[in-house]
């Protein structure tokens, strides 16, 4: 390198001419000179030269002197002592006080340019280094500005990726480009589908992003241009009035990058220098191009977030406003109610001119409207739709949506409707409302204002269909079960029979006019306890008893105004239970009365009987009798004696109460029935019966207050049967046994048994079992016993299995001899003993199962 600058002290004017104006500059050097020490060290200290060439020799201060005070001054400046030959001893003291080099004088030019290089060496490397370290330095500043900015770049990117709110992405790209590019005020402009219009958001400093709306002309203007070639654009005036921006001002430097998406400008990133006259340089251009890739991903993230976040947010409010309606519709069993919500949340939901709901009439097959909005109410209101008909007929045929968007084109049209309501049916949605897989009915939806109906519309108007249907059809069957329930109420309001009605926790739940005026009820007994309001106290326990599930019971209750009512009261699983009485005195009483008639006739009949019977005697005695003759009296005989015994027997009927109340005494039944065996033994003999009785607990007492000759006869009636229904060679096997207070005589026989049919009538008169009616009998043997139980306060049951035998169960009450007054016996009581039982399985059952005159 040369181009230094040399000083060069000497006090002869001819070696400084000759060096300062010949020979350095020769070489590319400057030149300073002074021709005594003191000039040269001020030159030395104020115009700082790269050498000094100095004389050993000066007029004031020797060169060694001026080192001295550059050594003092510690300034480093290169320095060659000029000497004469001879001063070489100086030349070392000079070395030792910094001096570079020495030349002796006179030297050539080589000399001097060889020494002056050899010199500035070392200056020169330092100046080199210099110079190296500063570049390195700016590139480091360089590197790490650019690196900086990378960072920034991919932090802003980073941070516009992950934001999901286009405003927000908007924002920060605005903040980010004015940062990046040290620009005044940042733009961007994003297209909308069609490139047609340009939303433009501008920020200026902190203010506010303003999005405005412009019609882009892709001919004119930078950001048209910007977007349709898809490249950057820089432009900056800072004469005249400046660039013309299309948003109506002037600028000093615009910058414009197109935000790419797919290879498609989406829209323009740009970046103004409004007043300063800064231009971008490329480098903005490139950080702003990534920044704009980074905008463009991040605004299509965002749209296509906010759209999907849109969508579920739409999702959701159709979801709970379907929640609503369902919820709404639901909630009221009014049909009325349920029709009008249905239709103000259709149109709350919809924006649509009419709307109607139709329902099926399946008897009819057609269709009629419930509601309707938007169309004449009257005119359609008169339509009967028919099934498969027009669109509502074939979508409640088919059960199958049906839309369109174009009514009139479609071959389902039913032009009639819109002829004579004179609406205009452009678009249309018909669902059908579905219930338990059958259509019910049809929705219809008319006209939509804010578009067309398309799949979205099916969706919802299908799931409100679904909650219409459920709300109509449980309204209809509410309304049925009502009107149904009315019914029941009225029929049973207007029973002749007392009628009550309890629920499972045995509160009255019904009471019907003759249960109020009968039992002096009323209907502020409803809803209380039953067993509390009903009167009298054997008419609650009879309603209040356990009961299992189906069962009927049948008991006659004899109130104490001397009335009789059969009560039946029935079980009705998860309702309650019903409760009928009827008023059995009448029946009674006819019953008293054709008892009464009954022994007078027969009272009557006995007298002729025994004449004719008499008299057939006479006849056979009366001489010689041919065999036709003979027989003719023996079936004389026979019809006769068959006569005597049914009049006997209904005489013993009607006597029973009459004997009971003048012949009473304490009667050993175990006694009784061991007269009663040994009578009846013959009779077992001839057909190889074998009798046996077991007597559990001969000590107690078997006493009972009655009348004996009929209570040997109930036992002898049993006993009898069971002979007569038992086959050769069998047993028979009785027990008598203390049941509290009771006494028990059981006959078991193994014979051909009672069938289940049969077992419920078989204590009535003149009842047989026909499969036996080969046997002598008349049928009143087990009603006398009956009967004869009854008188005694006791009661009769039996249990047959078919074929497996019969058992037969005679329970009388004990005396308790204690307190035993031989004359008491309480007539009430054996009135009011629940009478005779029968039953298949031996529990005892209601007498008066068998007195119902319906049962007989
Ligand atoms: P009968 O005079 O006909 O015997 P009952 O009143 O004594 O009349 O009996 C009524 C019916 O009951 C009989 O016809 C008979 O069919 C049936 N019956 C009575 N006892 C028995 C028995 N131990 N085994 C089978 N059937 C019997």
């Amino acid at each position: 390198m040369s181009g230094e600058r040399i000083l060069v002290v000497d006090d002869s004017q001819q070696i400084v001419t000759h060096l300062t104006e010949q020979v350095l500059p020769m070489f590319g050097f400057k030149t300073l000179y002074a021709l005594d020490g003191k000039t040269g060290l001020d030159r030395i200290r104020n115009d700082n030269p790269d050498l000094v060439m100095l004389d050993l020799n000066l007029p004031d201060m020797t060169g060694i002197d001026v080192l001295h005070h550059l050594v003092e001054e510690t300034i480093s400046v290169p320095v060659i002592l000029m000497t004469g030959f001879g001063s070489e001893k100086s030349a070392i003291d000079a070395f030792r006080l910094g001096a570079k080099d020495y030349i002796i004088k006179p030297f050539s030019v080589d000399e001097v340019l060889d020494t002056i290089n050899r010199a500035l060496i070392e200056p020169r490397l330092r100046h080199d280094k210099q110079q190296l370290a500063e570049q390195l330095r700016r590139a480091h500043v360089e590197m790490r500005r650019r690196v900086n900015e990378m960072s920034t770049l991919f932090g802003i990117g980073k941070a516009v990726a992950a934001l999901l709110s286009v405003r927000k992405v908007l924002d920060r790209v605005l903040e980010a480009a004015i940062y990046l590019s040290n620009a005044e005020e940042s733009t961007i402009w994003i297209a909308d589908k069609n490139k047609e219009q340009l939303r433009v958001y501008a920020k200026k400093g902190t203010s506010e992003v303003e999005p405005q709306i412009y019609e882009l002309s892709t001919n004119e203007s930078h950001v048209g241009q910007v977007m349709r070639t898809g490249r950057p654009l820089r432009e900056s005036a800072f004469s005249g009035k400046g660039i013309t921006v299309k948003t109506g001002y002037t600028a000093r430097a615009v910058l414009y990058v197109p935000l790419m998406l797919r290879g498609q400008a989406m829209g323009v990133l740009s970046v103004i220098n409004l007043n300063e006259p800064r231009s971008f340089s490329e480098r903005d251009e490139f950080l702003l191009s990534a920044l704009a890739d980074y905008a463009a991903i991040a605004l299509e993230n965002a749209r296509v977030f906010q759209a999907a976040d849109r969508a579920l947010a739409a999702g959701n409010e159709e979801l709970r406003t379907l929640i609503q309606i369902t919820r709404t519709i639901t909630a009221t069993l009014d049909l009325k109610k349920v029709i009008n919500m249905t239709i103000e949340q259709v149109h709350n939901s919809w924006q649509i001119e009419a709307s109607s709901l139709w329902l099926l009439d399946e008897t009819e097959q057609t269709l009629k409207v419930l509601a309707n909005v938007g169309t004449p109410a009257e005119t359609l209101a008169s339509f009967r739709i028919p099934l498969g008909q027009g669109f509502v007929g074939q979508v409640a045929q088919s059960g199958e949506v049906i839309f369109t968007n174009k009514v009139y084109e479609h071959p389902l049209h039913f032009r009639q409707v819109d002829r004579e309501t004179g609406f205009k049916t452009r678009s249309l949605l018909c669902v059908p409302l579905i219930f338990r897989e059958k259509v019910i009915g049809v929705l219809q939806l008319l006209n939509k204002l804010d578009g067309e109906f398309d799949e979205r519309d099916v969706e919802r108007a299908t799931s409100i269909a679904s909650a219409v249907a459920i709300a109509v059809s449980n309204s209809l069957l509410f309304q049925q079960a009502e009107s149904r329930q009315k019914q029941l109420e009225a029929t049973l309001e207007h029973n002749g029979n007392p009628i009550i009605i309890v629920d499972p926790n045995l509160k009255v739940l019904l009471l019907n006019q003759q249960a109020r005026t009968r039992l002096g009820l009323s209907s502020n007994d409803i809803g209380k306890v039953a067993a509390e309001v009903i009167k009298p106290t054997e008419l609650a326990d009879f309603i209040t008893q356990p009961l299992t599930e189906n069962e009927k019971v049948r008991k006659e209750l004899s109130l104490d105004d001397g009335t009789i009512w059969l009560s039946t009261l029935a079980l009705i699983p998860s309702y309650g239970r019903v409760l009928i009485l009827q008023d059995i005195t009448y029946l009674k009483d006819l019953d008293k009365s054709k008892s009464n008639f009954v022994a007078t006739v027969s009272h009557d009949l006995r007298a002729p009987l025994s004449s004719i019977s008499g008299f057939v005697t006479a006849i056979e005695d009366a001489g010689e009798l041919n065999e036709e003759q003979k027989n003719y009296l023996n079936r004389i005989n026979h019809s006769t004696d068959r006569m005597m015994n049914l009049v006997n027997g209904l005489l013993d009927l009607a006597k029973i109460n009459a004997r009971m109340s003048d012949s009473q005494k304490l009667c050993d039944i175990i006694l009784l029935v061991r007269e009663a065996i040994a009578d009846l033994q013959g009779q077992a003999l001839s057909k190889e019966i074998a009798l046996e009785l077991v007597v559990e607990d001969e000590t107690t007492s078997s006493m009972v207050q009655g009348d004996e000759t009929l209570l040997r006869q109930a036992i002898s009636n049993l006993i009898d049967n069971a002979i007569k229904y038992s086959p050769q060679n069998s047993h028979i096997n009785m027990t008598v046994s203390r049941k509290d207070d009771h006494i028990e005589f059981k006959i078991q026989d193994n014979g051909i048994g009672i069938s289940s049919s049969d077992l419920p009538f078989i204590f009535d008169e003149f009842y047989q079992v026909q499969v036996n009616n080969n046997q002598e009998g008349i049928g009143l043997g087990l009603t006398l016993v009956r009967s004869i139980a009854e008188a005694h306060g006791g009661q009769i049951w039996v249990q047959s299995n078919n074929d497996a035998g019969a058992i037969f169960g005679l329970q009388l009450p004990l005396v308790d001899q204690s307190t035993h007054d031989e004359t008491a016996i309480d007539q009430n009581f054996i009135q009011k003993t629940p009478p005779v039982t029968s039953s298949e399985n031996g529990k005892p059952v209601a007498s008066s199962f068998e007195s119902d005159p319906q049962n007989k």
